[in-house]
């Protein structure tokens, strides 16, 4: 997703842009394993108001998106859905992150572009991975698999608790006391 800065205009620009799910999931794919992949579960969109300040440009809205992560106890899919507020600042290459910019931080809210163009899609990505859950859950009180016969739990209790007591219990409870 690229932008122009030769088309903003001097008192900023305002801007939709939508990014398809099919681009949306190739920018979240991170290589990652199935357990902690981020898939998106529709497409991505952009509301942004572009202001050039001096040498920078900043890039002020919100990006609203649906994405999809699994379950760390089940591992069933979880749907997340985020409106993130954006709030970004892109400085030429050559003047590199700046000394006197301290209060952004590089690779969060500060970005760098060369030529005419700001790519957004770094920034994107970075912004939407900050703002999904560490540890997603499909539900709180989610009861995970059972251990020993990988059942999901949360749809009923499974036959291992009953059939093969753990082994250490039993013995315990053979003890006469
Ligand atoms: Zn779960
Ligand atoms: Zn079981």
């Amino acid at each position: 997703m690229r932008l122009d800065i030769n088309q903003i205009a001097s008192n900023g620009t305002a801007l939709h842009l939508d990014m398809a799910q099919p681009l949306l999931s190739e920018l979240l794919d991170l290589g990652t394993d199935e357990l902690t992949a981020v898939k998106a579960r529709g497409p991505l969109h952009v509301d942004v108001e572009l202001l050039c300040t001096g040498d920078d440009y900043s890039v002020v809205g919100r990006i609203e998106c649906k994405v999809e992560q699994t379950c760390i106890r089940c591992l069933d899919p979880v749907s997340t859905s985020l409106n993130l507020p954006i709030r970004v600042v892109f400085s030429r290459e050559s003047t590199g992150f700046g000394a006197n910019r301290d209060d952004l931080e590089p690779g969060k809210d500060h970005y760098l572009f060369s030529g005419h163009y700001i790519d957004l899609d770094e920034m994107i990505r970075e912004n939407i991975l900050l703002g999904l859950p560490d540890y997603p859950l499909c539900k709180e009180d989610c009861l995970g698999l059972c251990p020993v016969c990988g059942k999901n739990l949360n749809f009923g209790p499974c036959s291992c608790s009953k059939d093969e007591p753990d082994p250490r219990l039993a013995e315990l409870s053979n003890v006469k006391l």
